[in-house]
């Protein structure tokens, strides 16, 4: 099951009633993504361009006034998780419940007054897998209580809210396109953001009319050496922005490229700037087809974006790469990793008429390698984080 159904919903309100004994004051659901090109671009300044997924975190909720903050999730074992708001403390471990737990802290921390909070979730994003699971956990607690306290904030502002709870609590250095996809993508379209002032777009990707098909493929793998090597591109990117002596990598614009690369001197920043001001213009390039109404043409540009990620930032792994190759050489117009990389998902767009031959061709290549069966399923753009009751 993805899309948020009304026996979702119904089972969500039901164990709430159990748990906490009354009813919750409101039901609220927020999306996972997949971000279609711009990867490695949100720290820098740069474009992304996201579209949310029918699956969703739903969070039934009610305020409290005693200061009291508790959570539980359906899907992880261990009960409720019981809270003080005011004695929140970053980066104090608390495992998923850091996630909603940051949320009131980012709010109080930005004096809202948060006074406690019930919460019971319940979510059909897949975690670990490049889809911002955690996002959308951020997200729906965010809006939740934006609602109940009426606090009046915007989508981005909540999605802000939720990036410093998952980097100043969580301890996650993530930058801000997962967060803005959940609180601001809408039904049918790819969202454009700029991720310097925030200014966003709504871009549309109507698939079915132009017989096209968005696949996602979660390898269900995920290498240990991802954490690591996240951090330390982000420090490439800044030390390249540094020796080109200009506050982030956004201000390299891609007609000068060129010069930017010749003037540095260590190789892997080099590789970095050029991931990172080639992956800004192909943004530009997939938002100039759409609105050209060629979406066809995004294709080889996902394609030419995975190379970059895979040759140039090397983010990625066998298991994606696999993905890519196989998925373009079974027919499909183009495909790419999303997400982090060094596993998690790729996305591969493709003709209605071939997609399932490009599935199958890349289970049979994955059945082959000795790998795991990927979790194949089509990317349908969708709603942005909401109320349901
Ligand atoms: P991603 O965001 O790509 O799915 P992350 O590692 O950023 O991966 O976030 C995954 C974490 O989010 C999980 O380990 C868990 O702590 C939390 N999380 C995600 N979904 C749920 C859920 N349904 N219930 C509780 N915690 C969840
Ligand atoms: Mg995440």
């Amino acid at each position: 099951m993805t899309e948020t159904s009304g026996a979702q919903v119904a089972e969500v309100v039901r164990d709430f009633e159990e748990l906490y004994g009354s009813a919750p004051q409101g039901v609220w659901a927020a999306p996972g993504r997949v971000n279609l090109i711009g990867e490695y671009t949100d720290f820098n300044d740069g474009f992304v361009m996201p579209l949310a997924l029918p699956h969703t975190a739903v969070a039934a909720v009610s305020r409290r006034t005693d200061g009291v903050v508790r959570l539980h999730s359906a899907d992880m074992d261990g009960g409720v998780v019981r809270l003080d708001a005011a004695g929140l403390e970053p980066l104090s471990g608390g495992g998923w419940a850091a996630y909603p737990a940051g949320v009131v802290w980012a709010l109080r921390e930005a004096g809202h007054p948060v006074t406690g909070a019930d919460v019971h979730l319940a979510s059909t994003v897949p975690t670990g897998a490049g889809l911002s699971s955690s996002a959308a956990l951020e997200v729906v607690t965010a809006l939740a209580l934006n609602d109940l306290y009426e606090l009046g904030l915007t989508r981005p502002e909540l999605a802000r809210l939720a990036q410093r709870a998952e980097n100043a609590f969580v301890g996650v250095p993530c930058g801000i396109m997962d967060q803005t996809a959940s609180a601001c993508c809408a039904e049918g379209q790819v969202l454009h953001l700029d991720t310097r002032d925030l200014s966003l777009r709504q871009v549309p990707f109507d698939l079915a009319a132009h017989g096209l098909r968005l696949l996602v493929v979660d390898t269900r793998v995920k290498h240990a050496l991802g954490d690591g090597a996240y951090a330390e591109r982000r420090a490439a990117c800044e030390a390249g922005a540094r020796a080109l002596d200009v506050p982030t990598l956004r201000a390299i614009d891609h007609s000068h490229l060129p010069d930017a690369l010749a003037s540095l001197d260590s190789e892997t920043v080099r590789r970095c700037v050029r991931h990172v001001v080639r992956d800004n213009e192909r943004v530009e390039r997939v938002a100039a087809h759409l609105a050209a109404g060629d979406p066809r043409a995004v294709g080889p540009v996902l394609t030419e974006g995975h190379a970059s990620l895979r040759d140039d930032l090397r983010v990625s792994c066998a298991e994606l790469d696999l993905v890519v190759d196989t998925a373009v050489r079974a027919g499909a117009l183009g495909a790419r990793m999303t997400g982090g990389g060094f596993g998690g998902s790729a996305i591969v767009l493709t003709d209605e008429s071939v997609a399932d031959t490009v599935a199958k061709s890349v289970q049979e290549a994955f059945a082959q390698a000795g790998y795991t069966a990927p979790r194949i399923f089509p990317a349908i753009p969708s709603a942005g984080a909401r109320r349901l009751l």
